[in-house]
């Protein structure tokens, strides 16, 4: 199999272009093209009038080893890697040596696929989340969203299939993936009922409609394996006996025998990061981001992006990226960009606002939005409210995002409404009384308000100076971005983990043997594809060191 990269077409090619294409490029006669599959498409929108699509091909040719000397040199013209998924050798002694079974804290994105691998290499995963199930976790969801009812347990952190459930589900990453790892979970989201286009189109996105039942049947496939999946199995202790986990305990009670546990936990699971470092497993405190949600109509983004070929249904609606850096030396960036959906309520806590996006798979919601978030470091917690002036400790990240997200629920004026204000408003330094043309999405509301006023500030003075900065330099990226009606909704905090468990080579955690910290809340990963990528890798790790002790 050959591997062309860089073909260029024009938007709105016809639809049998491809074949004549590849032919002239490689200056191959009719006959010698077997057959070709699009392994890639991604869109080259730099010159608005004039669009082009890029593709990568994999073909079948006739006596390929003389297409490929013929163009010896040509960095586009490629033998096609291997990407064929193949599971740790030997895995079947591992399995032998699984006992007690491997447990995996956590079903989200990494959980889910630490499961499913260990399944798959018959090492029969216990799952402990300590939500619920993906039906009921919706209901539970849309009780906050609708009538400001938040179930601490069961929300848009917590519950099967993590946080990415209720998102717009974009499946890129920025990971290297020497292994083709991200292949693997590309092709078993479609085996679950994914869209077979994420397959090839540069950008990939599911939308949560699809997600819900993706989930339930990866759930079912690791159950048909021999796996077990316990909802409402919230972990609320670990025992560790000579550097060596031997044990969990549920907030049931109920106490569990474990000598390989996957903590998957995510970047919300507090109280499980506090009982971690109670039982002195090593963290570190480590940098994140904060801001705000900003919404303005899609529209504007698509004219913007793509000028006359806006609304094209092979463009779809348009993204952006942004970043600045502003002169008090922070860096402004745009965050988790969905277009065509809406700002949600992402709150695990009582009392709290945090603020994050997501969209359907059709993406035709009237707003687009993004996180404009500041990056902030360690130091900026001893200065915080958290621990003004001590050392930095591990958890200082996580009170330091408590107190702004207490701070958001106040601005809002409870009952999980959150603050917001006009960019016009927000650069004129003045309150916003109203909205204007366009309308915040967030629910149960937005309560117009000052998310700078002295004294009862929405974020850190830098934060707000930087982006007070940073959109009108945006707005020479995006023609309309600082436009006065466009809403900033309060706060986005949780952007990642705001701690790191670190571990070793083998997988395992620095002090506890046993304990597998991984996916976004240990700091290996800030998305749905590199949690999973993780999840995939700490599983053969596991396996990898049951094999050592079985030999
Ligand atoms: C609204 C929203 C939209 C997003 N959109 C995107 C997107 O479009 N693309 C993208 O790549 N990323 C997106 N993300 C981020 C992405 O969802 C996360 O990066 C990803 O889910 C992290 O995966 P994870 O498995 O490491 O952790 P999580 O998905 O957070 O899963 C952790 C799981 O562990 C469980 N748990 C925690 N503590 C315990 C305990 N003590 N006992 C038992 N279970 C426990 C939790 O209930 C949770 O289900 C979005 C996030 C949100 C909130």
């Amino acid at each position: 199999m050959l591997r062309l990269t860089d073909l260029r077409l024009p938007l709105g090619h016809a639809d049998d272009a491809l074949r004549p294409a590849l032919l002239t490029r490689l200056g191959l006669p009719e006959h010698r093209l077997r057959a070709f599959q699009v392994f890639k498409r991604a869109h080259d929108a730099r010159k608005k009038g004039a669009i082009q699509l890029i593709y990568t091909v994999d073909l079948e040719v006739d006596d390929e080893a003389a297409v490929l000397a013929r163009w010896r040199g040509d960095p586009h013209v490629r033998p096609a890697p291997d990407m064929h998924y193949r599971p740790v050798a030997h895995f079947e002694r591992a399995a032998q040596a699984a006992s007690p079974r491997p447990v995996v804290v956590g079903f989200g994105p990494c959980g889910l696929f630490a499961a499913l691998i260990l399944a798959q290499m018959g090492l029969r995963p216990l799952v402990l989340e300590r939500g619920k199930a993906v039906r009921e976790r919706t209901q539970d969801t849309w009780g906050l969203w609708r009538r400001g009812e938040l179930q601490p347990e069961s929300n848009v952190q917590f519950g099967e299939g993590g946080a990415g459930t209720f998102s717009d589900g974009k499946l890129w990453s920025q990971i290297s993936d020497p292994r083709h790892l991200t292949r693997k979970v590309l092709d078993e989201f479609v085996r679950a009922g994914a869209p077979a286009e994420i397959l090839f189109v540069s950008k990939p996105h599911i939308g949560t409609f699809r997600l819900v039942g993706m989930v339930e049947k990866m759930r079912a496939d690791i159950e048909a394996l021999g796996g077990e999946i316990r909802f409402q199995a919230r972990v609320i202790d670990l025992q560790i006996e000579a550097g060596a986990v031997r044990g969990l305990t549920l907030a049931s009670g109920e106490t569990l025998r474990a000598h390989q546990v996957v903590l998957a936990l995510g970047h919300s699971a507090r109280d499980t990061f506090e009982m971690l470092h109670r039982r002195g497993v090593a963290m570190q405190a480590k940098p994140f981001s904060i801001g705000f949600r900003i919404e303005h109509p899609q529209g504007l983004i698509d004219r913007a992006r793509f000028g006359p070929s806006a609304g094209h249904p092979v463009l779809g609606a348009a993204d952006y990226k942004l970043v600045h850096h502003a002169s008090n030396s922070r860096a402004v960036y745009s965050f988790c960009m969905c277009p065509g959906g809406t700002v949600v309520a992402a709150t695990s806590e009582v009392g709290r606002v945090v603020t994050n996006g997501m969209s359907q798979y059709s993406r035709n919601e009237r707003n687009a939005n993004a996180g404009i978030v500041v990056g902030i470091s360690p130091d900026d917690y001893r200065q915080g409210p958290g621990a003004p002036g001590s050392p930095v400790s591990p958890l200082d990240g996580m009170a330091f995002q408590r107190f702004w997200e207490s701070r958001a629920y106040e601005l809002g004026g409870g009952a999980y409404r959150a603050p917001g204000q006009r960019v016009g408003d927000f650069l004129a330094r003045r309150p916003s009384l109203s909205f204007g043309a366009v309308e915040p999405s967030y629910k149960p509301g937005v309560t117009p308000t000052d998310l700078a006023a002295p004294g009862h500030e929405s974020l850190p003075v830098y934060a707000l100076d930087a982006i007070r900065e940073a959109l009108p330099a945006f707005e020479r990226q995006i023609a309309g971005f600082s436009m006065g009606d466009a809403v900033l909704t309060g706060v986005e905090t949780r952007t990642s983990s705001p701690l790191r468990i670190p571990r070793g080579k083998d997988g395992q955690s620095l002090n506890v043997r046993g304990l597998y910290p991984a996916g976004e809340g240990a700091g290996y990963a800030g998305g749905i594809m590199s949690a999973a990528v993780d999840g995939i890798e700490v599983a053969e790790a596991l396996a990898v060191n049951l094999l050592a002790k079985a030999t």
